[in-house]
């Protein structure tokens, strides 16, 4: 008999940090039904061993057997009590048992794995003992970020985030020294592991996070890699916020009779994060997102694109009407791109205009907004990009744009997410209007309530008013209303823009669409033929359709891998058995070297340059 434990929560009434907030009962209307955990073949949940009901459950971190010092660290950061993933989760681990568990981003998954493994590192070992996988360098940063965070009582313990791009002789010299925990995308540390700069004798732990990511960007035959290379008596962990039977496989193969959780955070997106879509022409984008921006712009916004260049587009488009915009693509170094995310986390810049793969797992608590300018390629990617909203039970907003002749994808991803998305109509200007009003109301009263940091700056600027007021006898409120005037400037307070195109799409509206689709289609198919640009070579790789390769396989590989920067690779076409990449002429002999051992979904790609 299969003796897995099975935990399967509900999250629709998770509140990570308010206290009181329990699990709720299985026969709750207001919930989501229960997924079935991982690799579950049976139809319901009988014989689960739930911890889904109230006696059992932990409402304080306390109990899980954790040291004191951690306990401060934790009540240190304001978590009052574990979230669902969190009490199922912490036993097991605690205990050293293998787990898996489906949960998305948002759900604290990071610290569900991240406390227990942190309390069961021995202290003085020289050896790396936990090791993280992640599929981007973003994940990567983040998560030994959290690690970093959650072991501020234990000063011994050395965490390293190790990933493509980033530099290798740093990264050796840290591990020289000792690291107890690595984190890292699953390329560079296979790089370290054959190089022996990276021992894996001492590591007792292994998590895999997002492992369908992993499997979407092309890297679980490296993940397996890893993993045959681990010492047999070993913890393993996979999270995952899907289940492809790929990752089923992957967990029934590698893990040794694990605990299961199911974390149904849909209920949870669909409680706290407002799903809505506007339908909208191809021409008028920019237009509809400028007027959303100015009328439910509140705090940090999230815009997802589809490439590169429209990146730049809105950005540009946003920075000319007065907004402060961040842009987050596979071309932004990462240290640049460290940087931009830290900008929106403290309010310097409230816009971020991101790819999927940069933003990946992007957790900033203050995001409220996610906007989908281009539509996502799939339903995952639509519940990844949504998720950066509603972080930590927070409330957020989601609004998709879908031009008409992408509505076919609107109901399909209302029946993959089941559950309706609203429509919303571009803002108007009266509620751009209000919108602009309420703001300003809101910054006077934050005025009015703060007023200036010195005493002296408050009674010469009062006297200044008195000396105003009185050389043209104005009372209270006609001078309040000149200094207003003053901070708002002379362009105009009401927005009298031309609404004529905020209707449904005319006729004329859709044959530009189509003319401009056709066009797309066309440009498309003269690109894929031409010759590659001038400074760019073509080489051809050995994996194709026939092994289900997406350029974003091929992309990701080279880029995460090498420390090639994604603007650096150009044109991809992919056939049958092979595809041709395009890279930039002269490419570095080691560069060439690293990229012919490169396997892409288990394939080696034995890269060569096309005469
Ligand atoms: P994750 O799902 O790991 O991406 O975590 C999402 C967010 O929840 C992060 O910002 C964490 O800091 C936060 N978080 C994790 N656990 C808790 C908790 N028990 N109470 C409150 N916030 C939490």
């Amino acid at each position: 008999m299969n003796n897995n434990k099975r935990h399967e929560l509900l999250s629709c009434e998770e509140n990570m940090g308010t206290s009181g907030a329990s699990i709720a009962k299985e026969n709750d209307a207001s919930c989501d039904s229960i997924d079935k955990p991982a690799g579950d073949s049976s139809e319901s949940p009988a014989g689960t061993d739930s911890v889904a009901d109230e006696g059992s459950i932990q409402n304080s971190f306390e109990g899980f057997g954790f040291s004191d010092a951690l306990l401060k660290t934790i009540a240190d950061k304001g978590y009052k009590e574990p979230s669902p993933i969190q009490k199922a989760a912490f036993p097991e681990l605690m205990l050293g048992r293998d787990l898996v568990g489906q949960a998305q981003t948002g759900t604290g998954k990071t610290a569900a794995f991240a406390l227990p493994l942190i309390e069961r590192v021995l202290p003085n070992e020289k050896l790396p003992q936990v090791l993280v996988l992640t599929p981007t360098r973003e994940l990567a940063v983040q998560v030994a970020e959290a690690f970093r965070a959650y072991a501020a009582g234990h000063p011994h313990l050395k965490v390293l985030a190790v990933y493509g791009g980033a530099d290798f002789r740093s990264q050796i010299s840290s591990l020289k020294r000792g690291v107890d925990v690595i984190v890292g995308t699953p390329g560079r540390v296979m790089d370290h592991i054959r190089q022996k700069t990276l021992n894996c004798t001492g590591l007792h732990c292994l998590v895999l996070d997002e492992a369908d990511e992993m499997l979407r960007m092309g890297f679980i035959d490296d993940v397996e890699w890893v993993l045959e290379q681990l010492p047999t008596e070993r913890q393993l962990v996979l999270f995952s916020a899907t289940m492809p039977s790929e990752i089923r496989r992957l967990s029934k193969r590698y893990l040794n009779d694990p605990a299961e959780i199911t974390i149904k955070s849909r209920s949870q997106e669909a409680s706290l994060i407002r799903q809505r879509f506007i339908i909208i022409q191809h021409s008028h984008k920019l237009n509809a997102l400028k007027r959303v921006l100015e009328a439910i712009i509140d705090d940090g916004v999230i815009i997802f694109v589809r490439t590169k260049a429209i990146t730049l587009i809105v950005a540009e488009a946003l920075e000319a009407v007065g907004h402060d915009v961040g842009i987050l693509n596979g071309d932004v170094p990462q240290t640049q791109r460290e940087r931009t995310v830290e900008r929106l986390r403290s309010g310097k810049i409230n816009i971020l205009v991101a790819t999927d793969v940069a933003a990946r797992g992007l957790d900033v608590e203050r995001i409220t907004l996610v906007i989908n300018y281009d539509v996502p390629f799939d339903r995952e990617a639509y519940v990844h990009r949504i998720g950066r909203t509603g972080r930590a039970g927070r409330s957020g907003e989601a609004i998709l744009f879908v031009s008409p002749r992408e509505r076919h994808f609107l109901n399909t991803l209302e029946r993959a997410i089941k559950q309706p998305i609203e429509q919303m109509e571009i803002p108007n200007n009266e509620s751009i209007n209000k919108s602009r009003l309420s703001k300003l109301q809101k910054k006077l009263l934050a005025a009015a309530k703060t007023g200036r940091e010195h005493e002296e700056e408050t009674e010469l600027l009062d006297a200044l008013i008195k000396e105003v007021g009185k050389e043209l006898s104005l009372d209270q409120d006609k001078l309040a209303l000149a200094a207003l005037n003053l901070a708002i400037g002379s362009a105009p307070l009401l927005a009298t823009g031309d609404e004529t195109w905020l209707k449904q799409p005319t006729q004329r509206g859709r044959r530009n669409d189509r003319r401009e689709d056709r066009l797309g289609t066309r440009r498309r198919n003269e690109r894929d033929s031409a010759s590659p640009e001038n400074h760019m070579d073509r080489f051809r790789v050995e994996v194709g359709h026939r092994d289900r390769v997406k350029p974003g396989n091929l992309v990701g590989a080279i880029a995460n891998e090498t420390g090639l920067q994604g603007r650096m690779i150009g044109r991809i076409q992919i056939f049958d058995r092979y595809s041709f990449v395009d890279l930039p002429k002269g490419m570095p002999e080691n560069v060439f070297n690293d990229l012919k051992k490169l396997r892409v979904l288990n394939r080696e790609l034995q890269i060569q340059k096309l005469k």
